[in-house]
């Protein structure tokens, strides 16, 4: 089993630690103090690079939809929440600021979600060039039989939920007191923040904003749900829900 902190510091989400880090003044720490000081992060964030080249994830989720997404939308949110936070003296801790993101501006919910949920995305997500049927096992495939019945009455109820969101959003599978869930969040939230009602530890997340499919499936938004499921990165998720 991982450390949470280890497992994101590998996926690119807590950016640079280190030196620059020791350059940051009590006081500075001190401002922090909402946001608390546990295992703080230096600002600026980067973008991730993805695990897999831009057309790895074809026919189901094509090479321009990929390159836009991650380029463009996830940089886009790289760079206005390192905007949003560059007066906090380079210390942010993402997880830690997500539990009291009601207090904070808007800039850092939205691009702070973005950078966070997107950086999950990607890493939740692999190739399957031969299409063949893609399902989870372990300890999580056991976990979703006890809490859904059948690995079919979770897709069921997750490829619902999404298709039903209102606008842009996302969809996620979340374990909430030992209990898996799946809960949906408008825009860039994410079951980590407290304003959100359904909090808990995400284990899986699809990128519902039209953003994500628009430019293959159009108004499709169910084919790209149905054919999301191909390319699932099952193991990544297992390690996401075996993370403390
Ligand atoms: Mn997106």
């Amino acid at each position: 089993m991982e450390d949470r902190r280890a497992f994101f510091k590998k996926i690119g989400i807590l950016g640079l630690t280190g030196i620059a880090s020791k350059l940051v003044s009590n006081e500075q720490l001190n401002a922090l103090e909402t946001f608390g000081n546990e295992g703080l992060q230096n600002a600026p964030f980067t973008l991730p690079t993805l695990p897999y080249n831009y057309n790895a994830l074809e026919p189901f989720i094509d090479q321009q939809t990929m390159t836009i997404h991650h380029t463009k939308h996830h940089q886009a949110y790289v760079d206005k929440l390192n905007k949003a936070i560059e007066n906090m003296g380079g210390k942010f801790v993402l997880e830690e600021a997500f539990k009291t993101i009601s207090k904070a501006e808007p800039a850092v919910r939205n691009n702070g979600g973005g950078h966070y949920n997107h950086s999950l995305f990607w890493q939740l997500m692999k190739p399957n060039p031969s299409s063949k049927e893609n399902k989870p096992s372990g300890k999580l495939a056991e976990s979703i039989l006890k809490d859904f019945k059948s690995f079919d009455e979770f897709k069921k109820e997750f490829s619902e939920k999404s298709a039903k969101i209102f606008g842009s959003g996302w969809c996620w599978l979340i374990e909430q007191d030992g209990k898996l869930k799946i809960t949906t969040t408008p825009n860039q939230d994410n079951p980590l923040m407290d304003v959100v009602t359904e909090k808990g530890k995400p284990v899986l997340a699809l990128d519902i904003w039209e953003h994500a499919y628009y430019l293959k499936y159009q108004n499709k938004r169910a084919d790209y749900i149905a054919n999301w499921w191909n390319i699932v990165n099952w193991e990544k998720a297992e390690e996401l829900f075996l993370l403390k």
